[in-house]
């Protein structure tokens, strides 16, 4: 692989053009040492946004109309790209947001890897959902028309990059990849907390949208705050918008997106607690297993992943308080990590300081201390009781960090009650031995109305890219319950099925025409294959 050569500008990507921003200056900040880190960036102007979209828009029928090889092998090259970055990308990406070396080799192949995913599913051709009903002239009382439907793109994309997975979900992450690959050009909005990240890879699709010859508004980066996120989002020739964070600013985007003349789709993945439950053979069996297991599962990414555990529930007795006891030694020989920013580590510290201020919750364990981390976060680990949780539901608000809280259940009906009072999450999970599949069968239909997925047996962080996983589900997960943000499915967010109905045979798309010319699935009058 060969490492790309790149110099930071510190500007933002306009289809082919540089573009300084004139607004509010910012840099990347190293969270272990508070450095601060070159270039400046500036955030863009009102016009960025109109000429972003202006050549989004220009390229949209374009882009819309390539061929799937083209789209899949740009998509490709984008990965290609992006892993030629090598170490320049992987040392900015740590010194810009703290996360170690190892986790990011990980994140930065978990990327590619997507991309070169989604131009395998272009490829594939099922995500065009070609139906045909052939007409059925002679049907009485009347004749059936010839239907034949097939999916397509929305329009531009808006994309709001996360924080916490500066290469999966931000400038070419799930929401870039899966856009793209349905025929949607993006806008990226940068994540502020790590602008030189952002500006790597965004030329590196630059670079492979030239190398494509695919129109230069098929991709650009803007940098910016909230004016500009709202600019981008009510800009009309923006059709869909994808985001990664909090429930505030994703609540804020739906709303001005429905404030829209013409309203449109905002994906937001917004807050999740993830509840784990523990069942009675589970802690009989494996209390003190289960115990530095969650930590483990707690601490991953100093808590900042959006499917960390912060709620355990449990029938109270001996095997919890060998659960907690075991969990709480664990956490007390955690290390202070650097968390993403100093915005975070404050609303962190502020969500710890929340719970310890509450009579009806206590503390077990806090991790170990190193006040030479600027923005360290300590893990926190919380005591309360069922009867305690079911009465406050601030209870069930997200603490974005390693903080976590078991609640001592009193029984088998107050933990389905529990169950039933939750929140959408992303994540449902479940601790059984054979002996519990009783109380297992009562919960698991409370927590699949509640959660995208459910697992068995293990923890929620850690979310496998492929055809048969959801990463989403009910408010306030997300804001769009019936998809998924990782995986194949993705792609479903940003395209419309249009049924053509007795059209022209020489004016139908490839992939309605008689003889399936693509060769890909179709279902024709009901049946699928490939004929
Ligand atoms: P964030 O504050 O929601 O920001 C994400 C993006 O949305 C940023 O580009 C931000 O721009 C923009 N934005 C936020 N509020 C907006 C508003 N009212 N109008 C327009 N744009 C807005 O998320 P964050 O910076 O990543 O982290 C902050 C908090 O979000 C965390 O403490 C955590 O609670 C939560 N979070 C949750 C998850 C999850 O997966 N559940 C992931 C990451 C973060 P500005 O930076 O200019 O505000």
């Amino acid at each position: 692989m060969t490492v790309q050569d790149v110099t930071l500008s510190g500007q933002q990507l306009i289809g082919a053009q540089d573009v300084p921003g004139t607004g509010e200056e910012f840099h990347g900040v190293d969270p272990r040492s508070g450095e601060r880190l070159e270039p400046a960036y500036r955030f863009g102007a009102p016009a960025d946004v109109e000429r972003a979209a202006a050549l989004a828009w220009d390229a949209f029928g374009t882009y819309r109309e390539t061929d799937q090889e083209t789209r899949a092998a740009f998509l490709e090259t984008v990965a290609d790209r992006i892993d030629g970055l090598g170490t320049t990308l992987t040392d900015r990406v740590t010194a810009e947001t703290g996360i170690p070396e190892a986790r990011v080799k990980g994140e930065l192949a978990r990327t590619t890897n997507q991309l070169r995913l989604f131009a395998r599913v272009v490829r594939e051709g099922s995500w065009l959902g070609a139906r045909i009903d052939p007409a059925i002239p002679d049907r009485t009382p009347l004749p059936r028309p010839d239907l034949r439907q097939r999916k397509i793109p929305l329009g531009p994309v808006a994309v709001f990059a996360a924080s916490n997975f500066p290469l999966a979900f931000s400038v070419a992450g799930g929401d870039t990849a899966s856009a793209l690959a349905a025929g949607a050009p993006v806008v990226v909005k940068a994540h502020p907390s790590h602008p030189g990240t952002s500006e790597l890879v965004g030329r590196a699709i630059r670079a492979a949208v030239a190398e494509h010859g695919l129109p230069e508004g098929t991709f650009s980066l803007l940098h910016g705050g909230r004016e500009l996120g709202i600019a981008l989002v009510t800009d009309p020739r923006i059709r869909a918008v994808g985001f990664t964070g909090s429930r505030q600013g994703g609540l804020a985007l739906v709303a001005a997106a429905a404030a829209r003349p013409v309203p449109i789709p905002v994906y937001a993945e917004m807050s999740s607690v993830n509840p784990v439950f523990l069942l009675p053979g589970a802690l009989r069996e494996k209390a003190k297993d289960l115990g530095p297991a969650y930590v483990a599962s707690l601490t991953t990414g100093v808590g900042q992943l959006c499917t960390s555990p912060g709620l355990v529930f449990a029938i109270d007795g001996d095997g919890l308080d060998a659960f907690v006891e075991s969990a709480g030694a664990a956490l007390q020989e955690t290390a202070v990590a650097p968390m993403l920013n100093p915005g975070i580590q404050q609303a962190y510290d502020a969500g710890v300081r929340r719970l310890e201020a509450l009579d009806e919750v206590a503390e077990v364990a806090r991790g170990g201390e190193d006040q030479t981390i600027a923005c360290g976060g300590r893990a926190a680990l919380f005591v309360t009781d069922g009867t305690a949780f079911l009465a406050n539901p601030a209870l069930q608000e997200e603490v974005f960090g390693a903080a976590s809280i078991v609640v001592r259940v009193r029984d088998q009906a107050q933990l389905v009650e529990i169950a039933e009072s939750l929140e959408g999450q992303l994540t449902a999970t479940v601790h059984a031995t054979p002996d519990d599949h009783g109380e297992a069968a009562e919960l698991l239909p409370k927590l699949e109305l509640i959660a995208g997925r459910v697992v068995f047996n293990g923890w929620p962080t850690g979310v496998e890219v492929g055809h048969a996983v959801v990463h989403g589900g009910p408010f306030p997960a997300t804001s769009a319950p019936a998809t998924t943000s990782v995986g194949t499915r993705a792609i479903e967010r940003f395209l419309r099925p249009v049924s053509y109905q007795d059209t022209p045979a020489d004016l139908l798309p490839a992939e309605l025409r008689d003889g399936n010319p693509l060769g890909i699935w179709r279902r024709v009058d009901g049946e699928l294959g490939r004929d």
